[in-house]
């Protein structure tokens, strides 16, 4: 069975790249029939966060991402926030140091950070090697670890050769020899440093398949190095490309919203945001663009990531949400609009008048991109437009008529008011276009908007009369 994991950092916003490297364990994960794993990795105590954990995990499960194990619903292979797992990272790190493969450093940062120096200025890479970092260790520097109370960092002896990834996305991914020096695998406070901690929880939680953005290569190396030192199977690893944004620069927070918070806030909905984010970096069989979690699951195979940088398109994002928004039923729709409504209405007011708001939504249906565009969609539903407008005698004379015609009516539909407007119209010389036009901008304020049969029907014949009557006079 197949097991795939997401393992963010709680160091901040769920962001677009963050949540697509979910979205694709997730798919594979669901296609296969396999596991999907929420992992904590809040190993820098610095710039971790309980805050952020949070609201990683409430962005991942607004976009619909469930996982079957992870620190809020547990599961056979727990703990599964790294913070609680330091023990293990230590024995594990300790069987490395019996086995000769790492070993203890009694070096302060800063002495490494001038050893780096001294490297770089003498034109080396800044590698180093178990003779430069053990130099350190002299029994005096040992009696005053010992003094203080404080610990050897351990480092891990990388093996000078070549290694070789054969990787979903990328194919066949050569690491030359010397492309990395001996690293550290735990930090003098225990803590241990995420290459390390990452490969002993995959290994433990099973984790068969690692899919990641290709920033993660130069650690890949680093830690397919330790797989090999314990004598495990490495996971098969997809590095999948950078996110760039439409100027071809690596997506930032130039290009305006990138996170998963955002999106939400900007009243985009979850559906889209999955679909969209889908579609960086791979692609349905048949090209289809507008697709539910479900029939991305259904389509999904790993042969389909692309190799090529995917390209971060906001006008996209805004055309998937809009075709979203108009695939939902009447009722999901107007469950998601009701907080832009709450505006003018209330929430007993919409419960009470459920058909009128679903008649509203359906009329503002195709024309929402953004929900947070919904208030100014409806306003003048609830609040009578100012609207200065000459009407010419002739139009104000049919329009005395169609007040007239629309308070007989007795059977308000679309029909009777369609009915209304051609009486009024009889035996005028009023265009119907001018009919229309002045009609529409005397009853919302604006020159285009939902259908006006639509308007009429929603305002109700109160409203149309006031209206029409304060351009009479
Ligand atoms: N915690 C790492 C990150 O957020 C996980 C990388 C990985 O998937 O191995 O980048």
């Amino acid at each position: 069975m197949v097991r795939l994991r997401f393992a963010p950092s709680p160091t901040g916003y769920l962001h677009v790249g963050g949540a697509r490297t979910a979205l694709f364990n997730f798919l594979y994960a669901k296609k296969m029939g396999g596991k999907f794993v929420l992992r904590i990795e809040d190993t820098d105590v610095e710039r971790s966060e309980k805050e952020f954990e949070e609201g990683l995990i409430k962005a991942l499960k607004w976009l619909g991402l469930n996982w079957d194990e992870g620190p809020d619903v547990g599961g056979e292979f727990g703990p599964y926030r790294q913070s609680e797992r330091l023990d293990i990272y230590r024995k594990y790190a300790q069987k490395l140091i019996d086995e000769g493969k790492a070993y203890e450093v009694y070096a302060y940062p800063e002495e490494i950070e001038s050893l780096r120096e001294k490297l770089l200025s003498e034109g080396k890479p800044p590698h180093y090697t178990r003779e430069m970092l053990e130099s350190f260790t002299t029994p005096e520097r040992k009696k005053e670890y010992e003094e203080k109370g404080l610990k050897p960092a351990i480092y891990f002896s990388m093996p000078r050769k070549e290694y070789v990834l054969n990787d979903i996305v990328k194919g066949e991914v050569v690491f030359k020899e010397g492309t990395v020096g001996d690293f550290a695998i735990i930090r003098s406070n225990g803590i241990p440093i995420y290459n390390f901690a990452c490969v002993i929880d995959d290994y433990l939680m099973k984790i068969t398949h690692v899919i990641r953005g290709d920033d993660h290569l130069s650690n890949t190396v680093k830690q397919i190095a330790l797989y090999e030192a314990f004598g495990w199977e490495t996971p098969q690893f997809g590095h999948v490309s950078m996110i760039l944004g439409p100027d071809a620069k690596k997506l930032s927070k130039r290009h305006g919203a990138t996170s998963v918070e955002e999106f939400k806030e900007r009243g985009y909905l979850p559906e889209a945001v999955v679909n969209f984010l889908a579609l960086l970096g791979w692609s349905h069989p048949e090209g289809k663009e507008i697709m539910s979690l479900e029939e991305m699951i259904d389509a999904f195979s790993l042969e389909r990531l692309g190799k090529n940088p995917a390209i971060f398109d906001p006008k996209k994002l805004k055309w998937m949400n809009a075709e979203h928004f108009r695939n939902l039923s009447d009722e999901k729709a107007l469950e998601v609009s009701k907080p832009y409504l709450l505006k003018y209405s209330t929430e007993k007011d919409i419960e009470n008048n459920k058909e009128w708001f679903i008649n509203l939504i359906k009329a503002i249906k195709d024309r929402v991109e953004e929900l947070t565009e919904i208030p100014y969609l409806v306003e003048f539903f609830f609040v009578e437009p100012e609207c200065k407008i000459e009407l010419s005698q002739e139009v104000k004379d049919v329009y005395k008529k169609l007040i007239i015609e629309i308070s007989n009516i007795d059977d308000w539909n679309e029909k009777t008011i369609y009915q209304a407007f051609k009486n009024a119209m009889k035996g005028s010389k009023v265009k119907g276009k001018d009919f229309y036009m002045n009609l529409r901008i005397v009853l919302t304020g604006r020159e285009e908007g939902p259908e006006l049969i639509d308007v009429v029907y929603l305002l109700g014949k109160e409203k149309i009369i006031n209206r029409i009557k304060k351009h009479l006079g």
